[in-house]
């Protein structure tokens, strides 16, 4: 087909079809011409729906997000962010302002708690980390300024588990909003607005994308308004996800529930594993009878846990060292929720600017690992952690 207007950089309409694709074509146009300024008025005005500006929102993030807000049953279109951080950073500076006070689990993932000790304080929001399963000191740190609490549902990396209902019942008596990171815990195991949130947010990154090649972030507020400025907000401060890491998103959660239930089943198999292993002292599963917050989770999660599985093995940085280098094919990093099994130490990432007498007070000795399983044959991964025990046991 030749364009007839050949010097002109319009691009030549698509060929038609009366079928469709069945994969969500990757929509990378930045702009969007309209025919007249009436009618961009009314695209404006919302009178007639239409894209204008990626920034402002385009079709691969719409789709996305709109297969999250049916996983969490959200009552409004949410917004799909750059990062998860980007999503925190919507929530933590879109929602506050100057005077105002914000409450913090005290396990939040690292970069969410600089966010709340660095740059909230910088500019003039009070915060205070509090133990998101002490209800009661939860209600003492609440004060006529207080916010918003942010927490997640499940700690990193000791998997203690928030009392979220008790949480929203709190934040409802005092007129503070109850935000719930929950990346660790996904729509397939908790559904926060069904407890009572009023913001859930998620780091996409992780399970819910699932395969390491896509950053993005997503968040929703159960009140129309709130929601509206978590989407203003996020178009103004430049916080807009690429197209093609939505559409890689969306490819990837085509597949979620199923990797989610094998990797879930598998934590399970791979905990009771452990738990025999000579070399191990602690394993920390929420499936596990022996959980300290076993009835909340029976409670909250009906039957569902996660693909978190933290363990501490005997003796000092030597050991740890032993235990990475031969547990071979998985890999030794800093993330979660990837097809493949990942280990995170924390003291020597996540956790190492705490004091070694912080860390230990939290339970995060040398020895502590913690494991985010993937989709391996479960018997095969035991082996490899079998094999990598014995070898730091031999150190
Ligand atoms: C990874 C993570 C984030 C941040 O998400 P990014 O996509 O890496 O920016 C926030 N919260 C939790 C619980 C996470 O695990």
């Amino acid at each position: 087909m030749k364009n007839e207007k050949g010097s002109l950089m319009r691009p030549d309409a698509l060929p038609a079809s009366a079928s469709r694709p069945v994969v969500t074509p990757l929509s990378p146009s930045v702009v969007y011409a309209s025919d007249t300024p009436d009618m961009l008025d009314q695209q404006y005005e919302g009178g007639l729906q239409g894209y204008t500006y990626s920034r402002e929102g385009h079709p691969n993030a719409d789709v996305v997000a709109g297969r999250l807000d049916r996983m969490e049953g959200a009552p409004h279109p949410g917004v799909m962010t750059s990062s998860g951080m980007a999503a925190v950073s919507a929530v933590l500076l879109g929602l506050t302002s100057t005077g105002d006070h914000v409450i913090g689990g005290n396990q939040l993932y690292g970069r969410s708690l600089r966010m709340m000790s660095e740059d909230l304080p910088r500019l003039g929001v009070s915060t205070s980390m509090v133990d998101p399963g002490d209800i009661g000191a939860m209600r003492a740190a609440i004060r006529p300024e207080t916010r918003m609490i942010l927490v997640e549902v499940v700690s990193n990396p000791t998997l203690r588990v928030a009392d979220i209902r008790a949480l929203a019942a709190l934040a409802r008596e005092t007129g503070v909003l109850l935000v719930v990171d929950n990346t660790f815990t996904t729509p397939r195991a908790f559904r926060p607005f069904e407890h009572g949130a009023d913001v859930v947010l998620h780091s996409v990154t992780k399970l819910l994308a699932g395969h390491s090649d896509v950053m993005l972030g997503y968040v929703t507020a159960r009140d129309e308004a709130l929601n509206d400025r978590l989407r203003v907000f996020t178009v103004t401060a430049g916080m807009s996800p690429s197209p093609f890491d939505c559409w890689l998103a969306e490819r990837g959660m085509l597949s979620f529930e199923l990797r989610y239930d094998r990797a879930e089943a598998t934590a399970a198999i791979l905990a009771d594993h452990l738990s025999g292993l000579k070399g191990v002292t602690r394993v920390l599963y929420p499936g596990r009878a022996d959980h300290p917050d076993r009835a909340l989770l029976d409670d909250l999660m009906q039957g569902r846990f996660c693909n978190m599985v933290s363990f501490e093995i005997d003796g000092g940085r030597a050991q740890a060292n032993a235990f990475t280098r031969a547990a071979d094919g998985l890999s030794f990093a800093p993330t979660l929720g990837d097809v493949g099994t990942t280990i995170s130490h924390p003291a020597s990432s996540s956790h190492r600017a705490l004091t070694s007498a912080a860390r230990h007070a939290l339970g995060m000795s040398e020895g502590f690992f913690r494991i985010s399983v993937g989709l391996e044959d479960p018997e095969a991964l035991c082996g490899v952690f079998t094999g990598a025990v014995a070898a730091a046991m031999a150190v």
